[in-house]
């Protein structure tokens, strides 16, 4: 957890996820789709493929551009300290083993810190850590890590059901993980409401790996 973060002046902290200079390159994508079609023995001029390096250039540019995400407070006028979590938040990703599409579901809860932030927000910080290639095993330790430090939160989990088409043997594997940090780590009453209601018996059984 970051120490004194401050809380964020109105509109809200902007907060920048990637260095600019790694943003995609839809020309260079472009190229290396085409030389892909060729190595696959196609031809990349042929009337059904030749749009395709733009298509699938636009595609990939979309998907790994990082965009800032703007975390702005809301007013805390009852000392809210209790639990808020967002369930069924559907998102999709790239991964990194076959650059190919994962598709999953992620359940989100914090304990709130010294602040409480839209709900909106959970998503955004979710799809802020999707751009680029993913490690699906890492993702929610990675998502986990990162609206802890963002949200200045007094815990976080993040469990997420996956489903990777790329796996050997399998056309659709089913992959879920869980992250639990700070007060979500320990047996209490955050993490057994959490995992309560996602129906993972009562929350205070064996710790759950990943992160
Ligand atoms: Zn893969």
């Amino acid at each position: 957890m970051s120490e004194g973060w401050p809380l964020p002046p109105d509109p809200g902290t902007v907060v920048p996820h990637a260095d600019p200079g790694t943003r995609a390159s839809r020309p260079a994508i472009e190229r290396a789709v085409a030389d892909l079609i060729r190595a696959l023995g196609e031809d990349p001029h042929a009337p059904h493929l030749r749009h395709t390096p733009g298509r699938v250039a636009r595609l990939l540019e979309e998907e790994t551009t990082q965009t800032p995400v703007r975390i702005t407070a809301l007013e805390d006028d009852i000392g809210y300290d209790g639990l808020v979590t967002t369930h069924g938040i559907t998102f999709g990703a790239l991964c990194a083993c076959h650059v190919a599409r994962l598709r999953g579901v992620a359940h989100i809860c914090y304990l709130p810190g010294d602040r409480l932030v839209g709900l909106s927000k959970l998503a955004r910080v979710l799809e802020s850590c999707l751009r680029g290639l993913v490690v699906p095993e890492r993702l929610a330790g990675t998502v986990a890590a990162c609206l802890e430090e963002r949200l200045d939160a007094a815990g976080v989990g993040v469990v997420l059901d996956m489903q990777l088409a790329c796996r050997p043997g399998s056309t659709d594997t089913r992959v879920v993980t869980t992250a639990l940090r700070g007060a979500l780590r320990e047996p209490g009453e955050a993490r057994t409401t959490f995992l309560m209601q996602l129906g993972v018996g009562d929350g205070n059984g064996a710790r759950p790996g990943g992160g």
